[in-house]
């Protein structure tokens, strides 16, 4: 009984603002041993502020239970497996933290002299080289906040680049099984965006792609391995045929988690680049950032990476901003620099064949998850899964089951959701991906729960429809959320009048 009570108490935390009570505190400070001092006579009545409205007062109990029964609410990686597709939600080694916290490297300023800021700067230098090298191109800006920032970095580039050849051309094609941000790159960059499709086995039809590229085309945005999970295996052919065009190859490299130590994009005819560091190398992300999507480029288009770059003359680094060619800066500084030494930390743990082991053993692992449930769940291209397997929920639909409602269903097994209804050109998706970090033990408790939910869809649909059962809050209104959403708490009072 009290259990219970415990944990209804725990799972219905109020506002901290409703916990206040005039008075409490969450310190004691010993009685003065010097005479009082008027803080207003003292510093100004400016400077003096009395009260806080609304400031909530509660002891110190108070605010580290309320805070602690709030992070309880949140599922992260360090709870269990995070098998959202699309977005390489792997564990993030400890290691990593504390080399970022390295007082010299945490406390670096920006604006710290070039002749101080010797190591950071090698840093940087340092994982320019190693991503090059895992890439296969010749030259990195380490400067873009995102994979999407990467993007538009790329895509600029190529403008630059066909400018200087005497024509930007019009459109950027991209294949349907590209991630959502490619064609809003293009978009933004003044480009029209033409579709490729896709074949029945989930990869570009290099018929139709042939067809589509002319005098007209800039570029063609592929993501490989794409959105379902595939790699793009005529990527040679590909290349070729928009060279042979005067078209470039840009490629979405989010996915690198399936390729580093395995295959390069330099070495299958890529011009232009984007790795998601957050993702591929490891920096705690899924909170809206920050993070760093370097792009990576082959020798004719390094003129035109962001300014300053990185030289080396008689041992010591400089920052060069004289490059007339440069597009010149795409984010302030250096870029997010916490991130990239997380990164080089991630790539000096594992080394370069730690490094082909997390490959493989994502591929692994997403496969073994496929195999899992391949007989409960309709798959609807064949072709072999690299890092993440997409499904789609055909076989449940029938019984009026869908992809959203197994996912909420998986909270009650105590997983986080796969990715949901995305990408598009699968209906009713269900896109997962365990990463390398997840043992054995882990993904066969996940296949369980897949197939014992699958089995709940033919025994009990309704119980599956009104999942979850176990949260605090079962379904929400995702859609008044999205488009009324309340970003301001307002007193009860306040409230109540407004109303009245
Ligand atoms: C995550 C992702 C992006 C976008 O990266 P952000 O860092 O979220 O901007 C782009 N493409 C693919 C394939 C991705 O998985």
């Amino acid at each position: 009984m009290i259990r219970k009570v415990r944990s209804h108490q725990t799972q219905n935390e109020p506002l901290i603002f409703e916990r206040s009570s005039p008075g409490k505190n969450g310190y004691q400070l010993p009685p003065l041993d010097v005479p009082a001092v008027d803080a207003a006579d003292a510093l100004g009545t400016a400077n003096v502020r009395h009260e806080i409205e609304g400031f909530p007062e509660v002891s110190e109990v108070e605010i580290i239970r309320h805070f602690t029964r709030l992070s309880t609410w949140n599922y992260a990686i360090d709870l269990g497996l995070y098998p959202l597709g699309s977005c390489t939600m792997k564990y993030n080694p400890r290691l990593n933290e504390f080399v970022a916290r390295i007082e010299g490297l945490a406390q670096a300023h920006p604006y710290q002299p070039e002749e101080l800021a010797q190591g950071a700067m090698r840093v940087q230098l340092q994982l320019q080289q190693y991503l090059c090298e895992a890439t296969g191109m010749d030259a990195i800006t380490l400067q873009p906040a995102a994979g999407a920032h990467g993007e538009q970095t790329g895509i600029l580039l190529i403008r630059a680049y066909l400018e200087s050849q005497g024509d930007a051309r019009k459109k950027v094609l991209i294949p349907d099984s590209a991630h959502g941000t490619n064609p809003a790159t293009a978009a933004i960059a003044g480009y029209e965006v033409e579709e490729i499709k896709s074949n029945s086995q989930g990869m570009m039809d290099l018929e139709a792609l042939e067809k589509a590229v002319d005098e007209s085309v800039a570029a063609l945005m592929v993501t490989n391995p794409n959105t379902v999970g595939i790699f793009e295996q005529d990527i040679t052919k590909v290349a070729e045929i928009l060279h042979s065009r005067g078209a470039q190859l840009y490629m979405d490299g989010a996915n690198m988690n399936a390729l580093v130590g395995i295959a390069r994009p330099g070495d299958f005819g890529v011009d232009v680049m984007h790795l998601n560091l957050h993702k591929t190398f490891s920096t705690p992300h899924g909170g809206g950032g920050p993070g760093a999507g370097p792009v990576a480029v082959k020798s004719h288009l390094a003129p035109y990476l962001p300014i300053p770059r990185i030289v080396e003359e008689d041992g010591l680094l400089h920052y060069q901003y004289d490059l007339e060619q440069s597009i010149g800066r795409v984010r302030a500084y250096y870029g997010n620099f916490g991130v990239l030494v997380r990164a080089l930390a991630y790539i000096l743990a594992h080394g370069g064949d730690g490094l082909r082991n997390a490959t493989i053993d994502a591929v692994l692992n997403a496969n073994y998850i496929r195999g899992g449930i391949e007989d409960r769940y309709e798959l609807p291209f064949k072709a072999p899964s690299m890092h993440e397997c997409v499904f789609s929920d055909d076989k449940q639909a029938k019984l009026g089951v869908k992809t959203g409602d197994i996912a909420k269903r998986l909270i009650d097994y105590g997983f986080h959701p796969y990715t949901v209804s995305f990408p598009m050109i699968v209906h009713g998706a269900l896109m997962i991906e365990p990463t390398e970090t997840e043992s054995k033990q882990e993904l066969d408790l996940f296949i369980d729960a897949l197939r014992s939910i699958a089995d709940e869809v033919e025994s009990d649909p309704e119980l599956v429809k009104t999942a979850p059962h176990t949260t605090r809050i079962k379904r929400v209104d995702e859609t008044r959320a999205a488009r009324r959403p309340v970003l301001r708490w307002k007193p009860a009072v306040e409230e109540k009048q407004a109303a009245d």
